[in-house]
């Protein structure tokens, strides 16, 4: 089998834009997609802040026309996910869905992160019956119903307001007594007339035959003032946060306690030379579509110079 110059790993913002800069360097690069083609922005709505689109664009059509740039320079994009790897010999040894081995000398992990879940037992009860990480995709069934959403972060506001467009009545539940959303993002939430924001709530579980019809709320924890509250809800949906998807590196890519691989100083380099990280999976800061594709960039043009310089 002969190895391939740059393997990408993931096709969000950063796996399409490495792709479109390595097809453009001539390293005829070969993504494969992951579970999630396109990545998290095919579950966003609007995207209001990516430089060049002063009306906004959606993710799905960002996407798609990330997509279409990369396959116009030459990229090979292909469903498939890492399963396996083995980063100790080179070429690098990556395995597709189990049963596919492509050897690359260089790989770009651009595998991005996946939504949290709370961990109680009612989300694996309840799961695909009421219960979602994905306002956009599952909202539509939610129509004129009442939902909950978890979290106060951006992704849990955007989620609300989506929501609150579709259904009757949206609660927001909320650990702490603040958002921790931008501004403009909480001052949407508070505008919106049918969500309300439940600061100070935990939930303790979930209550429906089958599916999900309330949920248990457990508000001010741990004081004096604690109480029980109970919701009736048709929808639960997580907005707290993501878990970097890099459990399938780990044996050969540094990482840290929550999971982000690292890359050293200023470069998108792991810790073995020729294997690059970037958006999501190695940003426990920014975060953003932008930023993801800003080192997607910077993982190609390394992968490149690294090429070269090794004579590959
Ligand atoms: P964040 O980490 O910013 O927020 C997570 C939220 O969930 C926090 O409010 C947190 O509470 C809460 N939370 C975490 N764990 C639990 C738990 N076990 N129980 C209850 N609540 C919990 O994640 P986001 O996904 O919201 O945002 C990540 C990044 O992406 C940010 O930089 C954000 O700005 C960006 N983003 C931007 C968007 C946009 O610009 N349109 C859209 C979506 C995301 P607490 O505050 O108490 O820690």
């Amino acid at each position: 089998m002969e190895p391939i110059k740059c393997l990408i790993i993931g096709s969000g913002p950063a796996g399409l834009t490495a792709a479109i800069y390595a097809s453009r360097a001539g390293l005829n690069p070969v993504v494969y997609e992951g579970m999630q083609p396109g990545g998290q922005l095919t579950q966003t709505t609007e995207i209001e802040n990516f430089p060049g689109y002063p009306d906004g664009t959606t993710g799905n059509e960002m996407m798609e026309d990330l997509h279409k740039q990369a396959a116009r320079f030459g990229a090979s994009i292909n469903w498939g996910t890492a399963t396996k790897v083995d980063f100790s010999k080179r070429p690098f040894s990556v395995t597709i869905d189990d049963t596919t081995e492509v050897l690359a000398h260089t790989v770009i992990i651009a595998t991005g992160a996946s939504a949290k879940y709370l961990g109680i037992a009612d989300e694996t009860k309840y799961a695909g019956n009421g219960v979602s990480a994905c306002a956009t995709c599952d909202g539509f069934f939610y129509r004129r119903k009442t939902v909950a959403v978890v979290g106060g972060g951006d992704t849990a506001c955007e989620e609300a307001l989506y929501l609150a467009s579709l259904c009757k009545k949206v609660y927001l539940i909320v650990r702490r007594d603040v958002l921790r959303a931008s501004q403009v993002m909480q001052q949407r939430v508070m505008d919106a007339e049918n969500i309300e924001v439940l600061f100070n709530h935990q939930t303790l579980g979930l209550t429906g035959d089958g599916v999900v019809e309330g949920a248990n709320l457990i508000k001010f924890k741990g004081t004096d003032k604690e109480e029980q509250v109970h919701i009736d809800i048709d929808g639960f949906f997580l907005g707290i946060g993501h878990k970097p998807n890099s459990d399938v590196f780990k044996p050969f890519i540094e990482c840290d306690e929550a999971g982000y691989i690292i890359t050293q100083g200023k470069s998108q380099q792991t810790n073995i030379e020729g294997i690059y990280a970037a958006g999501d999976v190695a940003d426990p800061t920014y975060r953003q579509a932008i930023t993801s594709a800003g080192t997607g960039c910077k993982a190609a043009i390394e992968a490149e110079r690294y090429l070269r310089d090794k004579g590959l």
